[in-house]
């Protein structure tokens, strides 16, 4: 593994018990570094190994349609992992709190990188609370969810993805790294007690005390089994095609956004795979580069993005002031079209393709990029403050998005307002924003097959 991956917070002074696994952001086995890190010490201490994972019932945003995905995923992960001798305790309740009991015999923690505030507020806490105690074990954070770690590719915001490209393009085949998990040598059965209720994870989702108003997607299924599945059903139908997958009515894209938000699969091995295939012959070099462009630089894009800019989810702080001023300067301009949040979450509005966007995110928890940005511009367009659009963006990604709340979301929302973009000519509105039309859609793609394909598809699900 590159060592940059790891940054050490405390150095062990004494041999504890066993090796803890804080297992947060990168919930999978696979290609997962965090985990080889833990093995390799485990193996290296001749100590067993400890996954911790904790299901908080109330994570930011987070609602049963993301608890049900991600459930899937977790109970995967536990068969794994015991099957290869590993201890998984899995404990109800914020997972910084319900870590501590594990903490004081342990000879090392590992902890997963996060990129979002709130996961970099439970790292410290756990970390505070162990250096509070004056546990001895040793404490080091792993990025195993970007190609290039963040703080590697960059030490600053960076201005767009043609600033970030050529570090991202200089650095990341050192980080092509992963090869194989090794075997876990001491597998000791260790009596913690777990809260397992992954066997029924209908029945659990339905007992936790979370907000229950979306139900679980009825199309997509979570975990690296079917994240796998969609991957090389992804290759085979899709790849050679996906220099045209801008246009929402073909259904190119790989659908992996939901997996790699909840670290079910990993990008790295996703990049690693079609490389293979590409090596192999097998794949159209132009979709291929479309595809590693979206995957590695607009992706670490984001991350760079909720990184660096502080406020990244408010809607002050989230974009650039030549953006700011020209809102401010279309403040009070006339809007024909005016709607509230239940009128657009209910597709209630004049336009038939904002209409079907919304029912495939209401429905089925997943959009089209293309169609992403339509949707946001058109809320901006007929909301009656640019802050009351941002806001009403911003909750129905993340309510309705399997891959809700990720970077990639607080990101891609901003983009909308100008970042990582640049001005545009100026218009009624938007200002110097860019702007979306339903004409643009009608001239590029076959735009009404894909309001046919949301109508079946919504149709057969209800
Ligand atoms: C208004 C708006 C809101 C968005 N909200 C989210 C969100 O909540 N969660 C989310 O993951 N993405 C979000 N995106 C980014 C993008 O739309 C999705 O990542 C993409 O549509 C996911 O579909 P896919 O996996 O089939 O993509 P593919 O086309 O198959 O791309 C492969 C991977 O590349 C990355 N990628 C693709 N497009 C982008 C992009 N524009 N920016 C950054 N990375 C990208 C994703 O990780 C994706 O899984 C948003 C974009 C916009 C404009």
């Amino acid at each position: 593994m590159n060592k940059q991956r790891i940054i050490t917070l405390k150095t062990k002074e004494h041999q504890g018990e066993y090796v803890l696994y804080w297992m947060q952001q990168s919930q999978r086995v696979h290609y997962n570094h965090a985990l080889l890190h833990a093995i390799d010490h485990a193996n290296q201490f001749d100590q067993p190994l400890v996954v911790f994972f904790g299901l908080t019932p109330s994570y930011p945003d987070a609602n049963e349609r993301h608890y049900h995905f991600m459930l899937e995923g977790l109970k995967e992960v536990k068969g794994i992992l015991e099957h290869f001798g590993v201890n998984f305790v899995f404990k109800l309740g914020s997972p910084e709190k319900g870590i501590e009991p594990y903490l004081e015999k342990a000879s090392l923690l590992v902890m997963d990188y996060g990129y979002l505030t709130f996961q970099k507020i439970w790292r410290k806490n756990v970390w505070d609370y162990t250096l509070h105690k004056g546990y001895k074990l040793g404490i080091d954070l792993v990025d195993t969810d970007m190609i290039v770690p963040v703080r590697v590719a960059s030490d600053k915001a960076e201005y767009g993805a043609y600033t970030l490209r050529p570090k991202l393009k200089k650095l990341y085949q050192n980080f092509r790294d992963f090869t194989h998990l090794p075997t876990l040598k001491n597998k000791q059965k260790l009596s913690f007690e777990s809260d397992d209720h992954l066997k029924d994870i209908d029945r659990l989702v339905a007992s936790l005390p979370i907000d229950h108003s979306v139900e679980k997607s009825p199309l997509y299924r979570g975990g690296y089994i079917e994240a796998n599945r969609l991957f090389f059903d992804f290759v085979q139908r899709k790849l050679n095609n996906y220099k045209n997958s801008n246009d929402p009515s073909l259904d190119l894209t790989s659908k992996l956004s939901m997996y790699l938000h909840f670290g079910q699969i990993s990008s790295l091995e996703i990049l690693d795979k079609l490389m293979l295939a590409s090596s192999q012959g097998h794949v159209d070099g132009e979709s291929l580069d479309a595809y590693i462009e979206q995957l590695l630089v607009r992706r670490e894009l984001a991350f760079n993005y909720v990184t660096y800019q502080k406020g990244y989810d408010a809607f002050e702080t989230m974009t650039e002031p030549w953006a700011y001023q020209t809102m401010e300067a279309h403040k009070d301009d006339f809007h024909p079209y005016v709607y509230t949040q239940t009128e657009l979450e209910q597709a209630k509005t004049h336009d038939p393709y904002f209409n079907a966007a919304m029912m495939e995110m209401v429905h089925t928890g997943y959009m089209h990029n293309y169609m992403r940005m339509y949707w946001a511009k058109k809320i901006i367009e007929w909301s009656s403050s640019f802050k009351e659009a941002y806001e009403t963006i911003k909750f129905l990604n993340n309510k309705y998005f399997i891959d809700g709340r990720d970077a990639n979301s607080y990101t891609g929302i901003a983009w909308c307002f100008g970042k990582h973009d640049r001005p545009w000519t100026e218009r009624e509105i938007f200002g110097k924003l860019r702007y979306m039309n339903d004409k643009g859609l009608e001239r590029k793609f076959d735009i009404k097959s894909y309001v046919n394909r949301v109508d079946t598809v919504v149709r057969k699900l209800k």
